[in-house]
């Protein structure tokens, strides 16, 4: 798979935000500022400067759209969604060697709001999977009541659950589902 280490780790940052959101888990990680800060502290995010009500609004607003292409019906309607989010954020590719980092590229603009810079890297590295062929890797977690998303990278594309602690393994599911079975089928006596 044609996907580098650096698009990699804007997957998971991709992921780590979706996975925010009431729909995702049922409560709002991000509900204020000082969320979205902890948030940019947390998955390392470079150059960004103080942060509003504005830029919580905007990342929300960034967070849905970045869903919609989990549930692209089509590449065409994947490639679509990428290149809107893309192109509102206007980005400006430029290496960099930022804190001991090897060289890696930057797409968003320097210093950019936290929305675009967002939407910038996140929508590129969407467009790196769309581009490589690798969309079905884009996926929702099967587990009973839940709505997260993740990136399967696995060689076989035969992951099927998102890594929290409820559903991240098969297992778990598989008693789940038995323990309602059995619930159903009760005998009444
Ligand atoms: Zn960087
Ligand atoms: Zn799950």
């Amino acid at each position: 798979m044609l996907i580098t280490h650096d698009t990699e780790c804007s997957l998971s940052v991709l992921v780590e935000l979706l996975n925010t959101s009431h729909e995702a888990c049922g409560s709002e990680q991000l509900p204020d500022v000082a969320a979205l800060s902890a948030f940019v502290v947390r998955q390392d995010i470079s150059e960004v400067d103080s942060l509003s009500p504005a830029d919580l609004a905007a990342v929300h607003r960034l967070r849905s759209r970045l869903r919609e292409v989990f549930s692209a019906g089509s590449t065409e309607e994947a490639a679509e969604l990428v290149n809107a989010v893309v192109a509102a954020a206007g980005t400006t590719p430029r290496l960099t060697n930022h804190d001991q980092h090897d060289w890696h590229i930057h797409y968003f603009a320097p210093h950019a709001a936290i929305g675009d810079h967002l939407a910038a890297e996140l929508g590129m590295a969407l467009a790196f999977i769309v581009m490589a062929g690798e969309r079905e890797r884009l996926r929702r977690c099967e587990a009973p009541d839940c709505a997260r998303v993740f990136v399967d990278l696995s060689r076989n594309r035969s992951r099927r659950y998102c890594d929290s602690r409820t559903c991240g393994n098969r297992l778990h599911v598989a008693a789940y589902r038995a323990r309602q079975r059995s619930a159903e089928t009760v005998p009444t006596g």
